[in-house]
């Protein structure tokens, strides 16, 4: 046993029984090269715990992030060849507590949100801690107590991970691995129509784009009492995902055009629209299907400048938002749903492959082989590899 675990088990009576010294994890090396490798057992501090990870899901932000580094950042830059381990939509059991703990015990299921903000800065205090201005600052003199576990700390492609306890949710008994590691996505889509900011019961919502968070914030919306909820994408089998999910009408831009069906639809426009595709096309989409004084909620990030009618923003009072990940513990009001079963987030989830073949996991994600939504990686014995049955 290291010095370090060693620690755990004596400064805690509570850990899982023999914890191991070492970890398998996979880091990143040069953009796209991921290599399985072992770590020390990380350690918990005070206000933390140490997660047996159970399952972990893929993002289109992983991706991006094993290609492009951003926005992942990791003392101070970026993510290549620093040990580092992405991965960040993961679940697991609590299986050691760092000094104070009390707020969780082992052994308990919990699923993560990715964001322990620094806790001191104007946006921390404001539960904004998924714009924190100490991100990344977690480093040599630079340590302002930051943590966003896959983006400048290390993630969920690994047997066990540190977690402060506010990105901590409690796992009900009768959810499944893969159902859990969902509650950031659907918190996420929960953080975009909250920031909106207004009742959505009765209000008209479109969402735009039918990936996980799209497909969520159909299931969120819907929750919330929205009506009608309106989808819009490209690709039939995911729309009708969305139906299954609460969107009471779907359109397909490629049989018709969005703007003029939901003007139709909703007489003078959407009340709510949350664009989760973020292109030039999308965006002007957004403003000229949102009725006045209506609000959009952009929550996919332009991949570059995009050029849009701002002129009808104004005369029409349209309100725009932006959202950054799942603030304002949005994960916890996900999970209530979730666990009141009010949708069934797992109709995203459409994978599982063994931690050991997490290329193959990627290679699935990226190239949506299969149909593949959500593809999660488990690191449980038993784990299948492939489709859902
Ligand atoms: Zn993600
Ligand atoms: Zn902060």
């Amino acid at each position: 046993m290291t010095k370090e675990a060693s620690h755990i088990v004596k400064g805690n009576a509570a850990s899982l029984a023999a914890l191991p010294d070492m970890m398998k994890a996979w880091v990143l090396g040069d953009p796209g090269e991921l290599t399985l490798t072992e770590k020390p057992l990380p350690v918990p501090d005070r206000a933390e715990v140490l997660v047996r990870i159970d399952a972990v899901a893929i993002c289109a932000t992983d991706l991006e992030i094993l290609q492009y580094g951003t926005p992942a950042m990791i003392e101070g830059g970026a993510p290549f060849n620093k040990n580092y381990t992405p991965g960040h939509e993961y679940m697991g059991t609590v299986a050691a507590l760092g000094p104070g703990v009390d707020e969780f015990a082992v052994g308990d299921r919990v699923t993560v949100e990715i964001h322990a903000g620094c806790g001191q800065c104007k946006r921390c205090r404001m539960g904004m801690y998924t714009s924190c201005h100490n991100y990344g600052l977690n480093y040599g003199d630079k340590n302002k107590g930051h943590r966003a576990n896959g983006f400048t700390t290390d993630g969920g492609f690994a047997e066990y991970a540190v977690n402060n306890i506010n990105t901590l949710i409690h796992v009900p008994d009768d959810m499944s691995d893969e159902d859990a590691t969902l509650v950031v996505t659907a918190g996420t889509s929960m953080y975009g129509l909250t920031e909106l900011g207004g009742l959505v019961a009765g209000e008209s919502v479109v969402v735009i784009g039918p990936g996980p968070i799209g497909l969520l914030a159909v299931a969120v919306a819907k929750a919330l009492g929205a009506s009608p909820v309106i989808l819009v994408g490209t690709r039939d089998s995911r729309n009708e995902i969305g139906r299954k999910l609460g969107a009471d009408y779907v359109i397909n831009p490629r049989e018709e055009d969005p703007v003029a069906r939901v003007k139709e639809l909703t007489g003078k426009g959407a009340d709510y629209v949350v664009d989760c595709a973020g292109t030039e096309t999308t965006v002007n989409q957004s403003v000229h299907m949102t009725n006045r004084g209506g609000r959009i909620c952009l929550a996919a990030f332009p991949k570059s400048a995009v050029s849009f009618d701002l002129g009808a923003l104004a005369v029409n009072n349209i309100y725009l938002y932006g959202i950054r990940g799942e603030g304002r513990s949005a994960t916890h009001r996900a999970m209530a749903f979730m666990a009141e079963k009010r949708f069934d987030a797992g109709l995203i989830h459409t994978h599982t492959f063994p931690l050991a073949e997490l290329p193959t996991a990627l290679k699935y994600a990226k190239e949506r082989i299969d149909d593949a939504i959500k593809v999660v990686v488990s690191t449980r014995p038993d784990a299948p590899s492939g489709a859902k049955k």
